[in-house]
């Protein structure tokens, strides 16, 4: 005999629990199945996790600042060990509040591995559950590429295992996930390389961030090492060694981080049981309400390989609810103008269409703002951190269509900034808004 419920939802992470929540607000009974800690991906081995390394590595820049502001510090180094024990307490707490949270609203969780059985009706081990609705929100796993020796290398759910800083270290990708392990891991103590297939890191981002980003590594001492396809890792005594297609070999490392990519969790959903279409690469297509080809199962998050970042798929998850639970009939998550930080040092905040997007969609009628400078942070000395902007703009009416910066502060800033994009916001309303003195966020408005 199956347990009946309105919906279930296949997937305990941030798309997943912040749907089946908003639905059993609304009176749904709801359950959820989850085979891992609660949390999913961000909260266990994503953001959270992350951006507490990313502070960390942050105090280390900090405490070189803090010789020129008259402080006598002497670093006597860093307990990379005690840090995990203390990230991965709160990372536990995050996850038993998850559970609390699903209790309050009376969402059931189911722990185990769900399976379909059909369109309507889930396996999790011996037991079936069916529902009238069923959300996938299985979220993704990180890509080890099938070559000799992959194994040897680690992905970032071992980043975040690591019990301690490793000597030498490769990254290899060149998505924000490299970048972002390869500032920590370098302010942290290691000899940082970071191995991309072209011609260097963000390739999807605005020229400008892509190029000072670049210099920024270059400034930290990670080595960019370009046009490495891998081809084998070997192991000997003295480390990891990873061989290139062309012959080239780099190394030795004492740790390889593959970053290479994510793929879909949906090899073993059995979507064939439930009719389920999937893409080639296994991700699976919805239109614009979170659809799928089967009236009745729905799918939201990195599952469905769109803009893979935990406050869409938030989003995508409590606007479906507000849609089939709430009686808001045309409710739904617009894909455009999502705003994303790369947690790099210094951070990246980006909203929009990039130079180059833009030029390709408008051709003539883009014109471009942009800004260097050197923050006020940095005004007394050692090594000076630059600053810099862009705005993109359309048409006679400069419609600012993208808005790009790389600087201290450039995370905590875009986010009202996507607020003016998102409204349709021109060049002409930034310069008619008042600056906020001093600040890196004015010069925004004071572009000419
Ligand atoms: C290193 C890293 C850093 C990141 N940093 C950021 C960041 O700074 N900002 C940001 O916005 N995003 C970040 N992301 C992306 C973000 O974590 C994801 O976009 C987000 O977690 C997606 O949520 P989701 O609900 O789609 O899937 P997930 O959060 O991955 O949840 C899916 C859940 O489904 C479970 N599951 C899978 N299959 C089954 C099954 N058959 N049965 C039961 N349970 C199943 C999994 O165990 C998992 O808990 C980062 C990701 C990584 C890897």
């Amino acid at each position: 005999m199956s347990e009946n419920f309105d919906l279930i939802v296949i997937g305990g992470g941030s798309g997943g629990l912040a749907h089946a929540q908003r639905a059993a607000e609304y009176g749904a009974k709801a359950a959820v199945i989850e085979s891992a800690p609660l949390g999913g991906t961000c909260v266990n081995v994503g953001c959270v996790p992350k951006k507490i390394m990313w502070y960390a590595a942050g105090h280390m820049h900090h405490a070189k600042l803090a010789e020129d502001y008259g402080f006598d510090i002497t670093l006597a180094g860093h307990d990379w060990a005690a840090l995990k024990q203390r990230r991965d307490a709160y990372v536990k707490r995050l996850n038993g509040i998850y559970e609390t949270n699903l209790d309050k609203r009376g969402v059931t969780l189911i722990r185990g591995y769900g399976q379909f059985v059909n369109g309507h009706t889930v396996r999790v081990g011996e037991q079936e559950y069916a529902a009238d609705r069923l959300v996938i929100a299985t979220g993704g796993r990180p890509i080890v590429p099938g070559i000799h020796g992959a194994e040897l290398g680690i992905t970032s759910d071992g980043f975040f295992e690591l019990k301690d800083c490793p000597k030498r270290v490769a990254l290899i990708g060149s998505g924000y996930i490299a970048v972002e392990f390869a500032g920590m891991f370098s302010a942290l103590g290691s000899d940082t390389t970071i191995l991309v297939r072209k011609d260097g890191v963000l390739r999807n981002f605005d020229s400008l961030m892509r190029e000072e980003l670049q210099q920024s590594l270059a400034r930290e001492n990670i080595q960019l090492e370009t046009g490495v396809i891998p081809h084998e890792i070997k192991k000997s005594d003295d480390g990891l060694c990873l061989h290139a297609e062309d012959g080239r070999k780099f190394g030795r490392y004492d740790c390889i981080v593959w970053a290479v990519g994510r793929a879909p969790n949906t090899g073993d959903l059995n979507a064939e049981g439930a009719l389920l279409e999937l893409d080639g690469y296994g991700f699976i297509p919805v239109d614009d309400y979170q659809q799928t080809n089967v009236e009745n199962i729905f799918a939201l998050g990195d599952v469905t390989g769109k803009d893979a970042l935990t406050p869409v798929a938030i989003a995508a998850g409590r606007r479906l609810a507000d849609r089939l639970y709430g009686g808001m009939t045309d409710r739904r998550l617009e894909y455009r103008s999502i705003p994303s930080v790369v947690f790099s040092h210094p951070p990246i905040g980006t909203v929009g269409l990039t130079e180059e997007e833009a030029r390709k969609e408008y051709g003539n009628d883009v014109k471009i703002y942009t800004s260097r400078f050197t923050p006020m942070m940095y005004a007394l000395g050692g090594d000076k951190v630059p600053s810099a902007m862009k705005l993109v703009t359309v048409g006679s009416d400069e419609k600012v269509v993208g808005c790009h910066v790389i600087g201290d502060g450039a995370d905590e800033l875009m986010q009202g900034f996507a607020v003016a994009v998102r409204m349709g916001a021109t060049k002409k309303d930034f310069d008619d808004t008042v600056a906020i003195h001093p600040t890196s966020a004015e010069e925004l408005v004071t572009m000419r």
